[in-house]
This record gives structure tokens, C-alpha cells and sequence, in this order.
């Protein structure tokens, strides 16, 4: 039995999808990002969703990314001093591709941060430095490091992975890198460090099922994501959160360019589809369909989405 209880929706953070193209494709992309996809939001469009967002007493944070968001270096500076000045604290998420040098890194992130911005979210592991030499991100993370700038990074793996989150923290040579999970108190870190398996979806889909990192997060418990942290893509698609649930069209919240997001977001939080991933995560949905179509996942993301796929649940999609 699936327990409904209404939840109130604290959405905390909107993501701005800036562009959905890549300077790079990596093989475990599951937004399928790369240079072919032309995808991008206008800058008044941007500006709108960042006063819609002002809408949302609960919305602190306004996240950049795509896509690679540093492809529009411009634009991006201007939205990080808008949303700043809004109020909002700020996040841009990066592949540091354009932090050739140690002086190009620090014009680059001293504009941002003269603009407000809080934190630099940067992606290190084997994925991208397959494309990106690991230079670059130690030009980004030590000149966020001289600037001040809050620093999360993400390492997403897989089974046959070397550059692993501990191996990341090595060589960027910092002790204050805290590894989000490992136990120690994160309190007075100078970076924040999180490991994931990579989720085979996207084109991540096509990575062999012997490369899954399966169990790599537990299955059980709520969403604490959707409908709290949500992004909104250059087609005006409002995603429910920041993982793969928003390649499934029929759990999107709406669009933002016809309807305001404070009110799709509220519509939505009545949807039972999301009553039940805040209550009782993914694992509530697979109750409601019977046998899993899988014995096994690598994390709470994969299994929504696979469970958001499943044509028994597609069928009522639109009506849950
Ligand atoms: S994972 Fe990030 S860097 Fe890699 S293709 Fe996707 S958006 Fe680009
Ligand atoms: S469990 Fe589903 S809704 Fe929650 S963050 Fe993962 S993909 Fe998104």
C-alpha cells in the first residue's frame, strides 16, 4: 500500500539548461549532450525564468548548466550578476574545458564571481578526461580555490573506473576535499566531493551492463529531488529534477513558456506520479506495477527510470 500523504513542495534550487550543446560527448551522457545539439535559451528567456523563479519564496538557488554552460561565457556572466543581484545564490556547472591555463581560468571565474557567484560545480572522472585533459580541471578548481568560491565536484563511474573520487582529491593535492559519504564532517571543507555510478540511460544506455556500477546507492526511501530541484531546458520543459526522470516527457511539470513556474510546479506537486516519488521514491512506483523488470540497479535514479519507461507505467503516465 502506498502511503499518499501530500507533501509540501520546497523547491529549492531551478536549474537553468542553458544550451543543450557540448563541447564533447561522453559515452555516459544521459542528457545525450554533445557539439551537434543547437538547442539554446534565449537570454531574455533565461532573465524571465530567473524573475519567475522569485515567484517560489523557497527557491535560494539558481543553477547554470546544460549542456556545457561555459560555451556561452557571455551570457552566462550576465545570468550569474542577474540572479545574484535577485538575491539568489549561484551555481554554474562545468567540464572546465575553457580553463586552458592557470590565468585564462582565473579571468574567466574572477568575472563570475565579481558577479556574485557562489559555487563552481566541476565534473572530474574518467568519462570526461577522456576528452579533457585533467590540467583544466586543476586550472579551475585552484583558481575557484584563490577566488573563494564554494566547490562541489562531481565524479560519475563506472565498474572499470581508475579516476575514481579518491584519485580526484589526489591529485588536485588539496586535504580540504571532503568526500560527501565517507563518513568525515564536511563542515569546513574547502571542496565537497561526490561519487555516483553513472546511470545507463541517454546515451549512457549503450555503456555494457558489465560497466554498471550496480548498488552504488541505496534503492529505498523518498526522492528528496523532484519537484525540489528542478531545471528548465531551452524548449521551455520544466524537468523535475536534475536526473533522468526528466528525459521521460510525460513526468515533465509543464512548460515554462506558457504557463508560470510557480504554478505548474504547485499543479504537479498534486500529481499522485509525484506524491508517491517524494513519499516513497521509486521503489512506491515499482510497487504500484508489480514485478521489476530488473533484479538489479546502480542507484535510486536508474530504477525511477526504468520504472518511468516501463510501458506498464507509461500507459496511465499522463493520468498519475
Ligand atoms: S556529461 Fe557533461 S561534459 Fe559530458 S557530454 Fe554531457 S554535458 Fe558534456
Ligand atoms: S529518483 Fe527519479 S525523480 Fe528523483 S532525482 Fe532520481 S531520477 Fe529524479
Amino acid at each position: 500500500m502506498v502511503a499518499l500523504i501530500e507533501p509540501p513542495v520546497e523547491t529549492f534550487r531551478v536549474g537553468l539548461l542553458i544550451t543543450e550543446q557540448c563541447n564533447v560527448a561522453c559515452s555516459h551522457c544521459w542528457f545525450s549532450s554533445g557539439p551537434d545539439r543547437m538547442a539554446r535559451m534565449d537570454l531574455e528567456e533565461a532573465l524571465g525564468y530567473i524573475d519567475q523563479a522569485r515567484e517560489i519564496p523557497t527557491v535560494e538557488w539558481i543553477s547554470f548548466t546544460g549542456g556545457e554552460p561555459f560555451l556561452l561565457p557571455e551570457m552566462l556572466v550576465r545570468l550569474v550578476g542577474y540572479a545574484s543581484g535577485r538575491g539568489f545564490r549561484t551555481e554554474c556547472v562545468t567540464n572546465c574545458f575553457w580553463a586552458e591555463t592557470m590565468e585564462a581560468a582565473e579571468k574567466m571565474l574572477r568575472r563570475l564571481a565579481d558577479e556574485g557567484l557562489d559555487v563552481i560545480n566541476i565534473s572530474a572522472d574518467d568519462f570526461h578526461q577522456r576528452h579533457i585533459p585533467f590540467d583544466r580541471v586543476r586550472n579551475c578548481y585552484t583558481a575557484a580555490r584563490r577566488l573563494g568560491l564554494k566547490i562541489v565536484i562531481m565524479c560519475a563511474t563506472a565498474r572499470s573506473s581508475r579516476l575514481r573520487i579518491g584519485e580526484v582529491a589526489k591529485r588536485l593535492g588539496d586535504d580540504g576535499i571532503r568526500v560527501v559519504g565517507d563518513g568525515a564532517p564536511v563542515g569546513e571543507a574547502a571542496a565537497l566531493a561526490v561519487e555516483t555510478g553513472f546511470v545507463p540511460a541517454g546515451r549512457g544506455a549503450g555503456i555494457p551492463e558489465e560497466e554498471w556500477l550496480v548498488g552504488s546507492g541505496s534503492l529505498e526511501g523518498p526522492c528528496k529531488a523532484v519537484l525540489r530541484d528542478v531545471a528548465i531546458a531551452p524548449s521551455g520543459a520544466v524537468l523535475p529534477c536534475c536526473s533522468a526522470a526528466g528525459l521521460v516527457e510525460a513526468a515533465w511539470v509543464g512548460n515554462a513558456k506558457r504557463g508560470r513556474l510557480r504554478s505548474l510546479i504547485e499543479a504537479a506537486a498534486r500529481r499522485k506520479l509525484f506524491k508517491v516519488l517524494s513519499t516513497d521514491g521509486p521503489l512506491g512506483l515499482q510497487r504500484l506495477l508489480g514485478p521489476r523488470r530488473r533484479e538489479t540497479y546502480v542507484n535510486r535514479c536508474h530504477l525511477c527510470y526504468e520504472v518511468l519507461t516501463d510501458p506498464r507505467l507509461r500507459r496511465g503516465l499522463s493520468s498519475l
